[in-house]
């Protein structure tokens, strides 16, 4: 439902939904926007053309545009965060003074229930937000990445860190060793991941097993993990359950093996194919051959579960990238993807301490500027064939923007 009412020169506009609650206030000049998770957490922002967006584990990530469409990106420090959350908070104590509490200063007229939602996020304070996140941090190993279509899942880690963890363009998860969580601790981390969301539940889509590879662990230990899930939560409203795999190593599970983790209400598999060519797979340390990503491909989506895909643009620099372009075209189309599968296109991000650039300069790898790269996607893309019955979501999947 959407409320308006006048204050000044301002149109606040209250819009109360069953999963947030958002307030805009709006000037000939300005629009602000401030977006609450239903514990009252702040969850989106838009403020002088600037949007944010924080994470439970209290990052910020700003984004504006220079108006040529390019975007640019800050993570905010501490004090931006204090800046921004007081901001949020503040405005919504204003404006509950302004309008003094009454369900009648707007049109239609607010529930009481709203003026209780509003006056709870009015109190929250940095201590609030300061205990949060240590909370976060005591129930959860740092979340490496998601699948961008992911960043608003409940994230359960099922195991922590990656079982491989040796490509030489990652560096999620080499703060830790693989862990397989027993069954009674995961039971424990489902609880206390649901106690910390509380009522900010209702915000979050799907479930997502961490960390890199959790379905690596065997069916038959894998099975009763899952169950405990259906324990805690209601598995088929939050949309689902979703994963990574690597492709390439572990236990190869069987068509059968992926129908009993359907039945668990497990919906789409993830695997970072990063190219086709197996030079380059082999020049980045992955652990097999593009034949066996697209093995795992096949007997996925033959047990009704669909897939995501993710190639790595200008992995291998000039050397590699006929090769990488027409490999991954050719192994992509043997896969029979559909509407319901997704192809993401991340960037290769290089860092100083990054084996791979280590690699690179050892073998004088000429690098691909953005521009290449997008054009390495764009004729990767046109390439691409696909499923009779429909074509997947191709997307962009920018590392540097996730945020949980
Ligand atoms: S398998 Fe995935 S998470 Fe593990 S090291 Fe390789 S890219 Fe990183």
């Amino acid at each position: 439902m959407v409320h308006i009412g006048r204050w000044n020169d301002k149109t606040v506009t209250i819009s109360q939904k069953i999963n947030s609650l958002t307030v805009s206030i709006e000037t000939k000049n300005e629009t602000q926007v401030f977006s609450f998770d239903k514990s009252g957490r702040l969850w989106t922002a838009l403020v002088e053309k600037i949007s944010y967006r924080r994470g439970l584990n209290g990052a910020i990530v700003a984004k504006w545009s220079s108006g040529k469409e390019v975007l640019h990106r800050k993570w905010l420090d501490q004090l931006e965060q204090e800046w921004l959350l007081n901001l949020a908070h503040q405005t919504i104590s204003t404006i509950l003074r302004e309008f003094n509490y009454s369900t009648h200063s707007f049109s239609p007229p607010i529930y009481t229930t709203t003026i209780r939602e509003l006056s709870t996020i009015a109190e929250i304070s940095l201590e609030f937000y300061i205990n949060d996140v240590s909370n976060y941090h005591s129930i959860y190993k740092p979340v490496g990445i998601l699948p961008p279509d992911q960043y608003i899942s409940v994230v359960l880690q099922l195991t922590e860190g990656c079982s491989f963890n040796k490509c030489t363009f990652c560096s999620f998860y080499r703060d830790r060793p693989f862990l397989i969580k027993s069954p009674n601790d995961f039971d424990q981390h489902i609880t206390n991941v649901k106690n910390f969301l509380g009522n900010g539940l209702s915000l979050r889509r799907t479930i997502f097993l961490g960390d890199a590879n959790a379905l690596v662990v065997p069916t038959k230990k894998l099975i009763p993990l899952m169950e405990k899930i259906h324990d805690h939560l209601d598995v088929k409203k939050l949309g689902g359950i979703f994963a990574f795999l690597d492709g390439f190593s572990g236990e190869r599970k069987s068509t059968g093996d992926y129908q009993k983790l359907r039945e668990l209400g497990m919906n789409k598999i993830y695997i970072g194919l990063e190219s086709g060519n197996n030079q380059l797979l082999k020049f980045l340390n992955k652990p097999g051959s593009a034949q066996d990503a697209l093995n795992a491909v096949r007997t996925i989506k033959s047990s009704g579960i669909s897939a995501g895909i993710i190639v790595l643009l200008g992995a291998g620099g000039k050397q590699y990238e006929a090769n990488h372009i027409s490999d991954t075209v050719d192994i992509i189309n043997q896969m029979n993807l559909d509407a319901d599968d997704l192809v993401y296109f991340s960037e290769l991000i290089e860092s100083e301490g990054l084996e791979y650039s280590q690699k690179a300069f050892a073998e004088n790898l000429k690098p691909l500027s953005s521009a290449e790269r997008q054009e390495q996607r764009r004729r990767i893309e046109e390439q691409l064939l696909f499923s009779d019955s429909g074509t997947p979501h191709i997307s962009t999947y920018d590392i540097r923007d996730f945020v949980y």
